[in-house]
């Protein structure tokens, strides 16, 4: 089995920052990680290995620096490690991303069959979620979306069963591979890297691939030139005026607690009590 997973170098949680005249993230001076999402890909592509043997190829699109992160894979069990990195490819939107990555994956598949392609949920910088079904949708590849659990994989059928977290329950699907999967967070935990793996990452030759090695046939499908996204306005989230609040209601049912948080939310929300009781009426 051969399993692709695609990570993101991202700048550490709350220090982003974006270029007030071009919009687009300034990675200097701000520490980088592997996205959190990707690592729950990866450790269940290594899940996988572990039960079907095979190995794990990990992929990163980005600058020089992004070598790091994917030495953090080599160093949790990945077999090896590609970075697409290339100035052409700077200023990419989700569209020119998922195209470089489609076009890399294209090549890792051409030196051995790829079986899953996995990616996260989103990241936590561009957080569009996007990359991974475009990447499904340039290869042709089916998608499973939100998986919560790997059920089966048949080798010989070449099909897969997987949980789906789907809104007010869980989906059982089955679908034939080779397929690109997005992993649901807090679904697996990552394993430790041992001292002696962490040792061989660190020497590990990360193979570094251009436009060309990536098998990029449309230049003006990658980087800025590929990009028709336009971010127009960068802001934050406007202040909630409202602060939580802590009711503390003794000795009570749970019907006594509901019915005290209904009143609360009636009384500020004076259409709603009417509202709800037309829709019942209905
Ligand atoms: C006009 C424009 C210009 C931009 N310029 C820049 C820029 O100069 N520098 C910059 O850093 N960002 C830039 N961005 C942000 C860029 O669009 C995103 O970093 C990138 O497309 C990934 O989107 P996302 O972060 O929303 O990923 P999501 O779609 O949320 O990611 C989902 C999953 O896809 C995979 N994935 C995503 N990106 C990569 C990757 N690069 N390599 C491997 N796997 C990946 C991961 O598994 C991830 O969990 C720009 C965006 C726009 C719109």
């Amino acid at each position: 089995m051969h399993i692709v997973v695609c990570i993101k170098q991202v700048p550490d949680s709350a220090q982003i920052r974006v270029h007030p005249v071009t919009n687009t993230i300034m990675r200097q001076g701000v520490p980088a990680i592997v996205n959190p999402y990707d690592l729950f890909s990866l450790e269940e592509a290594l899940r996988l290995k572990d039960k079907f043997g095979g190995r794990v190829t990990a992929i990163c699109m980005g600058p020089p620096q992004a070598e790091e992160a994917l030495r953090k894979c080599i160093s949790y069990g990945a077999d090896d490690a590609i970075l697409v990195t290339d100035r052409a490819f700077a200023g990419a939107d989700t569209l020119a991303t998922s195209y470089a990555l489609a076009a890399a994956i294209r090549q890792i598949d051409k030196e051995q069959q790829v079986d899953i392609v996995f990616t996260g949920k989103q990241t936590i910088d561009g957080d569009t979620a996007q990359v991974g079904p475009g990447i499904a949708k340039r290869m042709e590849l089916q998608l499973l979306t939100y998986v919560s659990r790997i059920v089966e994989v048949d080798l010989v059928a070449r099909t897969i069963v997987v949980e789906r977290r789907a809104e007010g329950g869980v989906q059982l699907l089955k679908t034939a591979l080779p397929c690109l999967i997005t992993m649901l967070e807090n679904t697996n935990e990552l394993r430790f890297a041992t001292m002696p793996a962490m040792i061989h990452a660190a020497g590990y030759p990360v193979r570094k691939w251009n436009k060309d090695e990536a098998g990029v046939e449309d230049i003006s499908k990658i980087g800025l030139k590929g990009s028709p996204t336009v971010v127009s306005k960068v802001f934050g989230p406007t202040p909630r005026s409202e602060k939580a609040e802590m009711l503390v209601v003794e000795n009570s049912t749970p019907r006594d607690v509901a019915l005290n948080v209904l009143q609360k939310v009636f009384t500020r929300q004076v259409t709603l009590e009417q509202d709800l009781l037309d829709k019942v009426a209905h």
